[in-house]
């Protein structure tokens, strides 16, 4: 192992968070070979199983493994029938968000080329945004807190804090300059939020207003949420980069992968100031897991948010490159008519192999 190693924690997870870890590590592989990149991975064991088979779903030296890293890789966690005695999931990766700062959590919503989309409009082909889900308070700080009084109601606190909301809008405003560099059209920036009834909501606007100020050439908006439930199913061609509370983000970010094929085609990443995990955005998918037919494609394009974040955080142009050729790649492979089990096509392993054929070859 090279001294100076780029150190990725891999937490496979449970049920198909295996199946697709393994499919980027097979990718990721080729990549690391062609590029020549210093990658040292350490598969770390977390998660419900974890939990059943120790009593622990992430123990304290698994935690401390992961945030030495200098990335993680994550699949899924959580299964039905593995609970808390509480009866709450299983969910150490929502743990990790919140000790680890996680604050962006950045949802990438994009059409591949070939893959059948919802929408029978043909803008449809164009849609490419990004859900930018606060991570770490908006109403999931009520998460553990909630409580129930007498019997007779019960109330979750919905917490939005300026330090956080300052991080958020600038990140999401970031994102924006780069995209726009990248994809060479410009870009603006809408936070989506619920300020004409909740003081809390009032206030994200009013620090996210204060924040937009700072990056003049980057149109900036707001729209209702429940607004942008009904613009993301009827225009969501017209949107860029989305910031919102983390429940309005849980909520759209499923609708949105909706849009592009279903849950198999949506990556993440969940990046603070220090750290960052990458995973696909859904879950272990107890129905499916163990038949060999989970999409890996949200996982390849998580794999590649991560090579990517990294290059730009110090490791180097050859991580961002890879990043790129490893997005390519799953475009062709959809392009020349590859088709996942979800739409009648082939299973974890085939997509995974077409998707390889498709990366150049090593030098
Ligand atoms: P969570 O609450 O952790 O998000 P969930 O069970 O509610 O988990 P998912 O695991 O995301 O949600 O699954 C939702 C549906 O999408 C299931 O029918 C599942 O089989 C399907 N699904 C999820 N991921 C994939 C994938 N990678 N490939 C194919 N189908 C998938």
């Amino acid at each position: 192992m090279p001294t100076n190693a780029v150190r990725v924690a891999v937490m496979p997870g449970d049920g198909i968070g295996v199946e697709v870890t393994e499919a980027a590590a097979f990718v990721l592989e080729k990549l690391v070979r062609r590029h020549g990149l210093g990658l040292a991975t350490e598969t770390l064991s977390a998660g419900a199983f974890a939990y059943r088979d120790t009593g622990t779903a992430m123990s304290e030296a698994v935690f401390r493994q992961a945030e030495a890293a200098d990335a993680i890789l994550l699949g899924a966690m959580g299964w039905p029938g593995i609970r808390y005695p509480d009866g709450t999931e299983i969910a150490p990766q929502i743990e990790l968000r919140m000790r680890l700062g996680l604050y962006a959590g950045v949802r990438p919503i994009r059409a591949l080329p070939g893959v059948p989309l919802a929408l029978a409009d043909p803008r449809a082909a164009k849609m490419d945004f990004v859900i930018l889900r606060e991570s770490t308070e908006g109403l999931f700080w009520a998460r553990g807190r909630g409580e129930v009084i007498e019997d007779r109601e019960a109330r979750d606190t919905m917490v939005i804090t300026r330090a956080t909301t300052e991080r958020l809008s600038r990140f999401a405003f970031r994102l924006a300059e780069r995209r726009a560099e990248r994809l060479r059209r410009p870009q603006k920036v809408t936070l989506v939020d619920k300020a004409n009834v909740f003081t809390s909501m009032a206030f994200m606007r009013r620090i996210f207003d204060e924040v937009a100020r700072d990056f003049p050439q980057i149109p900036a908006g707001h729209h209702y949420v429940d607004a942008m439930a009904l613009d993301l199913v009827r225009r969501p061609w017209d949107f860029d980069v989305l910031p919102m509370e983390n429940m309005y983000g849980d909520i759209l970010s499923d609708l949105a992968a909706g849009l592009i094929g279903g849950m198999g085609y949506a990556p993440s990443a969940d990046i603070g100031d220090t750290h960052a995990v990458f995973q696909p955005s859904h879950g272990t998918g107890p129905d499916i897991a163990g038949k060999g037919v989970a999409n890996p494609t949200a996982m390849l394009l998580s794999a590649a948010l991560m090579l990517d974040w990294l290059g730009t955080r110090g490791a180097g142009q050859a991580w961002c490159d890879a990043a790129a050729e490893l997005e390519a790649a799953v475009d062709a492979a959809f392009a020349a008519g590859l088709r996942t089990a979800e739409f009648g096509g082939s299973g974890t392993r085939d997509v995974v192999q077409a998707v390889a054929a498709q990366l150049p070859a090593v030098g």
